[in-house]
């Protein structure tokens, strides 16, 4: 699995990881195979929050990464109504009970909300003084208010910036994803497949998927996999609670696509410019 520096903070972390909404909803057991079977493929990436599941998926994610958490860039989030200073660290200690380890390796705040950022980001840095988390970032943060947590913050404090980030929906390319490059801010995409709302075979986009898809014997969830982690600030965290499927999604890391391929797809996928960040 190729990795790549997550951020400023250099630590390498596979460009493909594992994402987890929803997998309380799906059998236990399938989820746990599948998350383990992605994991011995080097999707070691794993992302959670203390919302999924009302914290049962942290609970699940324990069982999967039991016995192998230094192999694990471990991330979980922090919901903003729990973000207060005492609120954050509170709530990181529960989710670091819950997935039965003494360390994050990311945290972050699951989107803008009425607590004071600066209380937030002060409960963040106590909690890496104290060995509770490696580092921390933000999600779904447009650039004003990226601007508002590098300026409380100060510069590479920000480890990372989660973002809806999938085929149709390239609007991150716009201005967020600059502004993370240029702030050595990892750039994590989420819902790379839509959120299960993938293009259509017979769509025009779907077409195109299936052209190049053929041509590399491979699936077009791949390719749009491969596609969206291009660029070497951005990572996947695709979500699947089936083992074939987690080995596929990790296999995309080492799918190269040509020049051309990746025009064809800009070209039927455009980026939508002048509009704020799209969340689900
Ligand atoms: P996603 O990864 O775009 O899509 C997941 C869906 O695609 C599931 O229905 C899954 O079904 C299916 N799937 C997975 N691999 C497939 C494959 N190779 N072929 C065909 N279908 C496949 O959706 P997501 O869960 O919304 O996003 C990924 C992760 O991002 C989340 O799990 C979560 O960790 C994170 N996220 C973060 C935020 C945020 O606000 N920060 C918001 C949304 C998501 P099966 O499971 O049945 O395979």
């Amino acid at each position: 699995m190729q990795t790549r520096g997550f951020g400023w903070t250099g630590i390498q972390v596979p460009i493909i990881g594992q994402g987890t909404w929803k997998m309380e909803g799906d059998s236990a057991a399938e989820a746990l195979a599948a998350l383990q079977a992605g994991l011995d493929a080097g999707m070691t990436h794993v992302d959670t929050a203390e919302l999924y599941g009302s914290g049962r998926v942290e609970s699940l994610v324990a069982r999967a990464i039991a016995g192998r958490r230094e192999q694990i860039f471990l991330v979980s989030k922090v919901m903003p109504n729990h973000a207060s200073r005492n609120g954050t660290v509170q709530a990181c200690e529960a989710t670091l009970r819950r997935l039965g380890t003494d360390h994050l390796d990311c945290y972050l705040l699951h989107w803008p909300g009425s607590h004071p950022l600066e209380d937030t980001i002060a409960a963040f840095e106590q909690l890496v003084r104290d060995g509770k988390i490696r580092s921390w970032g933000v999600s779904n943060f447009d650039v004003d208010e990226l601007e508002e947590a590098l300026a409380i913050a100060g510069p590479r404090r920000v480890a990372c910036n989660q973002v809806l980030y999938h085929l149709r929906a390239r609007d991150i390319e716009d201005r967020v994803l600059p502004w993370c490059a240029e702030h050595e801010v990892a750039l994590v995409g989420y819902s790379p497949f839509g959120s299960g709302d993938f293009p259509q075979p017979q769509s025009r986009g779907g077409k195109v998927l299936g052209e190049i898809a053929r041509k590399h014997g491979v699936t077009p969830h791949q390719v749009a996999l491969a596609f969206l982690v291009r660029d070497p600030h951005v990572f996947g965290i695709p979500k699947s609670a089936k083992v074939a499927r987690a080995r596929e999604n990790a296999a995309a890391a080492a799918l190269r696509l040509s020049g051309e391929e990746i025009a064809r797809l800009d070209e039927a996928f455009p980026v939508r410019r002048g509009r704020g960040l799209p969340t689900l």
